[in-house]
């Protein structure tokens, strides 16, 4: 049995930061992380309501983010809400582009995406071969826009990391992009430290972003999927 190397009492589960730790002091790392965002951030204020976007495929990570987010800032007293997005198509792209939209419409001050670092490895790996807008926008701990505030809690902490919560494991019905999941969740159990090396790669991509989703485009104001929305609202009837 390997010793936790913060308390070197308790078993050893996960990898946090380079360190081996036992369930409880993983926990109460994930805690600190994700209090000194909320701190850092200046954005969160007593009693300010707050909405966790959740689509099904996201599922196991809403009441956890909830947890998480209420003990962080357990003197804040934030009202939180998870907030349900149902969305027909198996495409990864539509089904963030529909969170993005269905959080838009709330009146929450805060909005909360269910995005780990270990979803937005894969999705930059997926976003490489592809055409498509993107979302690598998100993959920081706030992005601001249209008077919204998105709060991205584990943009750096992979689901590997939150086993002192939880064995979280996700499926995605877009296929092409559960089979990069899958090779990104084997290859870093063994390369865990190149969860942090993505963010200087998103660099990659920074751009233009969509006036409604925040997505990076080549060109224009909309992306493909808003430019669609916004003609129909259009079309005299
Ligand atoms: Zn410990
Ligand atoms: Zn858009």
């Amino acid at each position: 049995m390997e010793i936790c190397q913060r308390c070197n009492k308790r078993e050893a589960i996960t990898v946090i930061g380079g360190r081996k730790l036992c369930e409880y002091c993983a926990r109460d790392e994930i805690i600190k992380r994700v209090r000194r965002e909320i701190y850092d951030s200046k954005q969160f204020s007593y009693n300010d309501k707050v909405a966790i976007i959740i689509e099904e495929e996201f599922g196991p990570l809403s009441a956890l983010l909830k947890f998480i987010i209420d003990k962080a800032c357990y003197k804040c007293k934030l009202i939180i809400d998870e907030v349900k997005v149902n969305v027909q198509k198996d495409n990864i792209n539509d089904i963030i582009w529909n969170m993005i939209i269905e959080a838009e419409k709330l009146q929450h001050k805060i909005k909360v995406l269910p995005f780990t670092s270990d979803f937005l490895l894969s999705y930059l790996i997926y976003s490489i071969s592809s055409q498509d807008s993107n979302y690598l926008s998100f993959a920081k701990v706030m992005t601001i826009f249209n008077n919204n505030i998105f709060f991205i809690p584990l943009y750096s902490t992979s689901i590997n990391e939150l086993k002192g919560f939880a064995e979280i494991k996700l499926r995605w019905r877009d296929e092409m992009f559960n089979k990069i999941y899958e090779w990104t969740l084997s290859y870093l159990q063994e390369n865990y430290e190149l969860f942090h090396t993505f963010h200087s790669s998103i660099k990659l991509f920074q751009g233009k972003t969509c006036k409604l989703c925040n997505a990076f485009i080549n060109e224009g104001e909309y992306c493909q999927r808003c430019n669609k929305i916004l003609a129909s609202l259009s079309r005299p009837y």
